[in-house]
């Protein structure tokens, strides 16, 4: 007899590994080595205990239960804020299941406080553990925002719920500002209930010299005042209702009008990699830095593969939400038929050629049946 198989190691060391950071689920097979056995086994008994006890206890108290806002999510577990203290939270196991929904960052939920107590109901064990809960509920959604590749699929492939507006962010140059790929931006934010708003940034580099510019000449723009035609069609997306600051990081200009913009407001940031988010979010408030967020969290590997969407709170008021591994989101419920109402100005007949040819490049890429026909989850 050999006895009774082994448990799959990783279901021992998961606590430890988000705690330290090192979780990472591209490489959750992978054979790592953790030292704190001791602290790793109480973790994950504290954890199993979790569940049993939001298994045992689930009632009809939802309502009663505190509400929190979901900043970043794992393959199990995700980190929930509530009144200034990160909770980390598993969910109840049934729930996914009964929404067929997945938990996103920027859900609101409700979950039930398993911080192990002493008892002068003091939070006890290791102090340095973050207080835990139970995921019990997924309040409604009031805005989506989805994935690109999930584009065909049947089933929704939600990415970021509740944010208000979505700051595109582009650069004037370096890269150039791809103004087709901003339309498209526009439509996958308001396809998702958010408001788009666009950030042109890198604008001190508009006196440099366009030969230099490589793209320049993609677009027959070669000669072209960069910077005028730019402001030319941020004023045409002006008339559209759609708000834009430029701005330069290394000029320091819009940046107290791009703190008006975020003040307050849920914020996605969305924009290609190099258009200067990072230097962005830094010059406004300069303790918060996307990157080295990331490679502080998962050291050893200096790049961040866990998730693909984080939240970080404004000192001024507000949220932005990071979503690296993304490269564009989804047009979720966007068809042939309905396009139209995402360029009115396509439908006015004012738009400028380049608009009707974003118009006509989204239309070409949308599939001819309708594979997308449930509403926001
Ligand atoms: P991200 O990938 O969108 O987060 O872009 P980064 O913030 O990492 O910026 C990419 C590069 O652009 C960096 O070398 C920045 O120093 C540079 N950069 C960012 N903002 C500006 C700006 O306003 N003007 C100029 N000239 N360079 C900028």
């Amino acid at each position: 007899m050999r006895g009774k198989p082994k448990k799959p190691p990783r279901e021992k060391d998961l606590t430890t590994r988000f705690l330290s950071g090192n979780y990472d689920e591209d490489r959750a097979d992978s054979s790592q080595q953790f030292k704190a056995r001791n602290k790793t086994a109480e973790q994950d008994k504290i954890l199993r205990t979790a569940l049993l006890r939001a298994e045992e206890e689930s009632g009809p108290d939802l309502e009663t239960l505190p509400l929190g806002e979901v900043v970043q999510v794992f393959s199990r577990y995700s980190e929930v804020v509530h009144e200034g203290k990160t909770y980390l939270c598993v969910t109840r196991k049934t729930l996914t299941k009964v929404s067929n929904t997945q938990l996103v960052v920027g859900d609101r939920v409700r979950f039930r406080d398993v911080t192990s107590r002493d008892e002068d109901g003091k939070a006890g064990g290791d102090p340095d553990a973050p207080p835990e809960g139970v995921i019990e509920q997924i309040v409604p959604r009031t805005t989506i925002l989805t994935r690109a590749d999930s584009f065909k699929a049947i089933t929704q492939h939600p990415i970021v719920a509740n944010a208000q507006q979505m700051l595109i962010v582009a650069s004037l140059r370096q890269p150039k500002v791809k103004w087709g790929l901003v339309d498209r931006m526009i439509v996958a934010a308001k396809s998702g209930g958010l408001k788009p708003v666009i950030c042109l940034n890198k604008v001190d580099l508009a006196a440099e010299d366009p030969s230099t510019d490589v793209s320049a000449s993609d677009e027959g723009q070669a000669g072209v005042d960069v910077l005028a035609f730019a402001t030319e069609v941020l004023g045409h997306y002006g008339t559209m209702g759609i708000r834009s600051v430029k701005t330069s990081v290394e000029g320091r200009i819009g940046l107290e009008e791009l703190r008006e913009v975020l003040r307050d407001r849920v914020t996605v940031l969305s924009g290609h990699s190099g258009v200067g988010k990072s230097s962005l979010v830094r010059a406004i408030q300069p303790q918060l830095d996307l990157r080295v967020g990331e490679v502080s969290r998962y050291t050893d590997k200096g790049r961040h593969t866990t998730t693909s969407a984080r939240r970080y709170l404004l000192d001024f008021g507000g949220s932005v939400i990071d979503t690296p591994g993304v490269k564009l989101f989804g047009l979720w419920g966007v068809t042939r038929e309905n396009l139209p109402q995402y360029f009115p100005d396509v439908e006015a007949g004012t738009a400028p050629r380049w608009r009707r040819e974003s118009y006509e490049r989204i239309l070409a890429s949308l599939p001819a049946d309708d594979y997308q026909t449930g509403g926001r989850t």
